[in-house]
Order: C-alpha cells, then sequence, then structure tokens
C-alpha cells in the first residue's frame, strides 16, 4: 500500500471536481442543438451511422446511433449496413472500421485523432522484434492490442482490447506472447495468465500520468467511494482499485453495483456518458483528457457528413491481414 497523505484546498477539488461542473453555456448548448439537428438530416440524406466512442466529447453522444469502447464499436462495425459510417473516435478506430466493413465509405472528422498508444510501435519495428524473438522462442505469437495502426495489425497473430486481452492470450496455443504496444495492459495480462508475455514499452498518456498518490488522496477522503480503474494504468494504480474494467465494463458496473459513488480512473470522457446514463448515482473524475478524442466536434462531424471527407482508406493486402487479426480475436475473445 502506498502512504496516503489527505489532501487540501485548491488540490483536494481538483481530485474531487463532480462532473455536474462542465460548464455548457445555454448559448452554447443552443449552438449545439442546431449542429445536433443539421446533422442529423444529413445523416439521413447520406445513409449514414455514426460510431461514437466512450471518451468523446458528451454532445456527440447526442446524435452517435452507437456508443462503446473499442471491442463494442468494432463488433457494430461488421453489423453496419449503411454506406457512410462517421467514426467520432480516433485514427485506428476509425481504420479498424474500415478493416471489418471495407465496402463502406468510413469517414474521421479530424485526421489529425491520433494515440500516443498506437504511434509508439511501428510495423518495420515490430516485424524485426518479432523475428529476434522467434529465433530464440520459436512458438512465439504476437498479441496486438486493437489499439494499433492497421499495418501494425497487420504484423499480428491477434488482436486484443482491454476486456478480452487474458482471453485471447489464454486462447493462443504458444506459450511465449509478445504484446504490443501497452506496457500496463501487458502488466494486467501477466498478472492473470501462466503464459510468458513479453510487453512492448508503450502507453497510453492519459493512464499512465494517474499517480498512486492521486488515487490514494481520494480513497483518503472519501473512503467509501468505490474505485473503478482501466488497465491501461500503471500496476500501482490498479492495486488500488476496487474493479479493473474496461470503459463498457465500467459502465455496466456502475449500473448493476449497489454502491453509489465512485472513482472513474480512465478518461474524463467517461464520467460524462455515466452521468448521462446513471443519474442516481455520483461518480467522481480522474480530470484527464485525451487531446485526441477532443479533436472531433460536433462541428467536424457536420462537415464530414456535408462533404463526405476526410475519408479513410487502405491498401488491399494490409487490411485483409488485418482484418484476420480481428476475426482471430472474435474467435478467442468471446
Ligand atoms: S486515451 Fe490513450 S489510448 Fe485512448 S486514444 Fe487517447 S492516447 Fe490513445
Amino acid at each position: 500500500m502506498h502512504a496516503l497523505a489527505a489532501p487540501s484546498g485548491p488540490e483536494l477539488e481538483s481530485l474531487l471536481a463532480p462532473l455536474g461542473d462542465v460548464a455548457y453555456t445555454a448559448d452554447r448548448c443552443a449552438a449545439l442543438a442546431d449542429l445536433v439537428r443539421e446533422i442529423n438530416a444529413l445523416k439521413r440524406t447520406r445513409h449514414a451511422v455514426i460510431l461514437a466512442h466512450n471518451y468523446q466529447r458528451p454532445e456527440l453522444f447526442q446524435v452517435a446511433d452507437f456508443v462503446g469502447d473499442s471491442l463494442e464499436l468494432a463488433r457494430e462495425a461488421t453489423r453496419v449496413d449503411a454506406e457512410t459510417i462517421v467514426f467520432c473516435g480516433v485514427h485506428f478506430m476509425a481504420e479498424t472500421a474500415k478493416i471489418l466493413n471495407p465496402t463502406r465509405r468510413v469517414l474521421l472528422p479530424d485526421l489529425r485523432a491520433g494515440c500516443s498508444l498506437a504511434d509508439s510501435v511501428t510495423a518495420e519495428d515490430l516485424a524485426e522484434r518479432k523475428a529476434q524473438l522467434r529465433a530464440v522462442y520459436p512458438d512465439l505469437a504476437v498479441v496486438g492490442y486493437v489499439n494499433t495502426t492497421a499495418d501494425v495489425k497487420a504484423e499480428c497473430d491477434a488482436c486484443c482490447t482491454s476486456s478480452n486481452a487474458v482471453r485471447v492470450v489464454e486462447g493462443l496455443p504458444s506459450e511465449h506472447i509478445l504484446f504490443v504496444p501497452d506496457q500496463n495492459l501487458a502488466a494486467y495480462v501477466q498478472s492473470q495468465t501462466r503464459k510468458s508475455i513479453i510487453a512492448w514499452d508503450g502507453n497510453c498518456y492519459v493512464h499512465h500520468q494517474i499517480t498512486p498518490e492521486q488515487i490514494g488522496a481520494v480513497k483518503a477522503a472519501l473512503p467509501h467511494v468505490r474505485v473503478l480503474a482501466h488497465p491501461e494504468c500503471r500496476r500501482d494504480v490498479l492495486a488500488l482499485a476496487d474493479a479493473v474494467l474496461s470503459t463498457s465494463g465500467m459502465v455496466r458496473y456502475a449500473h448493476e453495483s449497489d454502491a453509489t459513488e465512485f472513482l472513474v480512473v480512465t478518461e474524463c470522457g467517461l464520467s460524462d456518458r455515466l452521468l448521462l446514463e446513471v443519474p442516481g448515482k455520483k461518480f467522481y473524475k480522474s480530470c484527464k483528457l485525451c487531446h485526441y478524442m477532443k479533436m472531433i466536434t460536433l462541428e467536424g462531424t457536420r462537415d464530414a457528413l456535408r462533404d463526405l471527407q476526410p475519408e479513410i482508406t487502405l491498401p488491399e493486402d494490409v487490411r485483409v491481414r488485418a482484418a484476420r487479426a480481428l476475426e482471430r480475436m472474435f474467435e478467442l475473445g468471446g
């Protein structure tokens, strides 16, 4: 356990900022409502659906046909029969929708919406490391978190998400697993399996900056609060959690739990979704924003639908190999 120093003053206020404090002025809300109407009309004329990740701005949940975590969005992308998918999330997620649904037009409202985790591994580096390790461990399999680019997925034997990573690793016949790119998720998986996990050294800058001292401080001030942490957090943070869950796992937990107050240790956007969907309970957020996720706006979504761009395209050979790794995930991960 880490020493718990009770915070005070502005530090305590920032740690305990309730979600209701989010400032949406009446003027801003009226402008957002106009945009929501405009987007809904464009969705009909463009035969489009909008898929949105749990970390998006709350106003985007108002136009989304489906909101979920990476696994749910990947699954939903396989079921879409609309001509166009507008992906309100980051670049690798829109690529995943295209990999799984190649005949559809996939739009990402802002191409700058990247990911520090996806950026931490390239296909070239992975191919080189894989070859080195296979010389030592001939049975080596590569498991790639879905937070990777399409050409990295193409180098993997199977993909996984935070909610099925352990099942995917357990389901593969190999005893040695190269796990890319998140070192924290790899450490969490290692704690749940007897297989040998070789971790890449990437991380999500949002989750990696959360410290056990911050969590300990909230627990000291609010001992009854239930701590829900995402497995992209550091191991010493996960050690303080009551439950380690994917974002959608957190939503289910909050609905079903008899607890009424939670500290949600992941990107702030999820707390916005919880506030909207579970109004009877109280959520404290970790005040960590992913600036990539927040690049997607209602204005950008409207423009993407109106102009039918920016569009995600992929070389077919990369798409086919990446699709194989994703299909293996569905097969093994449930
Ligand atoms: S929250 Fe982390 S893993 Fe998710 S998109 Fe942002 S940087 Fe990437």
